[in-house]
């Protein structure tokens, strides 16, 4: 197995990555996992891209291993696109996922149903042993929900409904895998790096 730092610390983005990249004999470890401390990277993009390039560019930087980091967010349209690049933070560094989409919930409560459009986006980028960047991005739609569903997942998961009307919060995670922002990032990344390695 080939090992890529991957610049995170939230084991369900691990383990997302994980389920996709390791069919191809990669396996993404933690900075943890390595030994190594990246210390705080600040998140000052304005795009997820951005984020993304600044996080795995400051692991490559640190160990010049191969890194690879997700940017990613939940854009609502009837919030003007946010938590947008601020959803991890939205509702302040302490929220728990629940006061998160508690806050949207709130936020949403008089808008209706054909007013609760939303996206997951993430965008992914790994830098190789050479400095090689590859970044890709990944969407799914869906609408906000009137309240929560399920118990898979984490974030934003149990407020986002998908087009076939279950959250992600009620999919197994092979099939949020098959519709997932994350999902189709890495199903491109997939066809990236077979074509390099
Ligand atoms: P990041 O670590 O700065 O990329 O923050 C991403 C944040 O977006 C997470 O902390 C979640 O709140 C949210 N998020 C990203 N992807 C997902 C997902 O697949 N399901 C639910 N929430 C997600």
């Amino acid at each position: 197995m080939r090992k890529f730092l991957i610049a995170s610390n939230n084991q369900h983005k691990v383990q997302e990555l994980n389920r996709i990249l390791n069919p191809l004999g990669i396996n993404a470890v933690t900075a943890k996992k390595c030994n190594v401390d990246l210390g705080d990277v600040e998140e000052t993009g304005s795009t997820f891209a951005e984020n993304a390039e600044i996080k795995a560019l400051a692991a490559f930087d640190r160990t010049k291993m191969p890194s690879v980091a997700d940017d990613s967010g939940l854009v609502v349209d009837a919030l003007d696109g946010r938590p947008g690049v601020y959803s991890a933070r939205y509702g302040g560094v302490n929220a728990t996922d629940e006061d998160k989409y508690n806050k949207i919930l709130e936020e949403m409560k008089n808008v209706p149903e054909s007013e609760r459009t939303a996206r997951f986006v993430s965008s992914i980028c790994l830098i190789l042993e050479d400095g090689t960047k590859i970044q890709v991005e990944g969407t799914s739609e869906g609408k906000i929900a009137y309240e929560p569903k399920g118990t898979e997942g984490f974030g934003y998961d149990p407020i986002f409904v998908t087009q076939n009307g279950k959250t992600f919060a009620e999919l197994t995670p092979g099939e949020k895998d098959a519709v997932s922002h994350r999902g189709k990032a890495l199903i491109k990344l997939k066809d990236e790096l077979t074509k390099i390695l």
